[in-house]
């Protein structure tokens, strides 16, 4: 037992590289040979919740990680736009018409608007069709199955409208499936009715996503689904502990599967040490507005200035991660679950921190280098870059009968 043991630790204490994988230099010739001989599928991004209030995706947009000039730029092949339902649109019944206004910002402000750029794709032959036409495919995925309203209908209506994937939950959890960013767990998991969700998704040959969900969530969506599922947006809690990550176990139910983990930019799911001062900022700010609401306690918006003010009050942290913290996630799911296993979910312009190094949609050639150089052959990063997610929409396109 001892010298397993010993394999184990030696195991975890190496550099993250398989054999055969040799770190080496590359030019930049053969960066860009090797990226625009890919398809560059990104899961996961919420310029969406400024594009419904008037942002141009066309222009310049500084401010934010996204704009088309960039993507081309970065040489995008698809798109998968967060269709984001925020959890307050439950109150007051608001969900549905939200989830409306977001599903047309992206076929109107965004494909429409820009039809020489942009092509509305719903399948896995449209993104490979866009390519071949030099443009960007823009997919939609629901954030929040709250946005169903309870209602199968309003699924298949989504589906027609053209969605491909849904987050079963975001950090609320909704009446049929938990959230990892809710302890209190009323479902235990999916319900009964979470399971004709997911059932019923599977019919309609839409993608379930797991990103967001509680542990137990994950568990009974594998087991129910009768097609490869993914995490649109997470990254592997061995490597930072945040609730949202994949622990090697689910990465590796989830590969057996069939699908695919889309590794996250945000630096608190990338570096511990940035999760940790994350956290330490926020019970700060926590601790703040539970003084100032005691002092305007008489006042009506008294909650709201107590909250505004604490987050002013103490600044984000300065810690920040790195293009290698992101090649390290890709390395660790490699590791553990196999090159078929791993994809990108970037969740720029969801995410207040991303990484040094891949700072917006311009950047994406500097992971194709990183990759390159830690000893990756093209093959491979085709298959991370998109082949791994097309692969996974043929599958389940086909358990559809599609
Ligand atoms: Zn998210």
């Amino acid at each position: 037992m001892k010298a397993i043991a010993l394999v184990f630790l030696a195991a975890t204490l190496l550099p993250a590289q398989t054999p055969g994988r040799k770190k080496r230099t590359v030019t930049d010739a053969e960066v860009q040979r090797v990226h625009s001989s890919a398809i560059l599928i990104d899961t996961h991004n919420d310029v969406t919740s400024q594009t419904v209030t008037g942002l141009d995706i066309g222009g310049q947009n500084p401010g934010h990680h996204t704009d088309l000039p960039r993507m081309k730029r970065g040489g995008m092949g698809a798109q998968f736009f967060a269709v984001y339902v925020a959890a307050s649109y439950v109150e007051g019944n608001h969900a549905a018409h939200r989830t409306l206004e977001m599903i047309d910002t992206v076929r109107h402000d965004i494909a429409g608007k820009y039809p020489a750029d942009f092509m509305l794709a719903l399948t896995a032959e449209d993104i490979r069709r866009a390519h071949q036409q030099h443009k960007i495919a823009a997919l939609l995925g629901i954030e929040g199955g709250h946005a169903i309203e309870d209602s199968l209908r309003l699924l298949r209506r989504y589906y027609d409208e053209g969605v491909r994937y849904m987050t079963l939950t975001h950090s609320n959890s909704n009446h049929w499936a938990d959230s990892s960013g809710d302890p209190a767990q009323p479902n235990n998991g999916l319900s009964a009715f979470g399971k004709d969700v997911v059932r019923e998704m599977n019919r309609l040959g839409m993608i379930v996503d797991i990103s967001h969900v509680s542990d137990k969530t994950f568990w009974d969506a594998l087991e129910t689904s009768g097609a490869p599922i993914f995490a649109s947006h997470s990254s592997c809690r061995a490597l930072s502990p945040a609730p949202r990550n994949m622990t090697d176990e689910m990465i590796q139910a989830l590969a057996r599967k069939g699908g695919v983990v889309q590794v996250n930019f945000s630096c608190d799911f990338l570096n511990p040490e940035v999760l940790k001062a994350g956290n330490e900022v926020a019970a700060r700010r926590r601790a703040l507005r539970d003084q100032l609401a005691q002092k305007y306690a008489n006042q009506p918006d008294g909650l709201t200035r107590a909250t505004n003010e604490a987050q002013e009050a103490i600044p984000p942290p300065r810690e920040r991660a790195t293009l290698r913290d992101v090649v390290k996630h890709i390395n660790h799911i490699v590791e553990i679950a196999g090159v078929d296993a791993v994809g990108l979910g970037s969740d720029f312009d969801g995410v207040s921190c991303v990484p040094e190094g891949l700072e917006s949609v311009e950047q994406w050639p500097n992971l194709t280098r990183a990759l390159l150089e830690e000893g990756y052959t093209a093959s491979d990063i085709r298959k991370i870059y998109g082949e791994n997610s097309l692969r996974l929409m043929t599958a389940v396109e086909r358990a559809a009968g599609r």
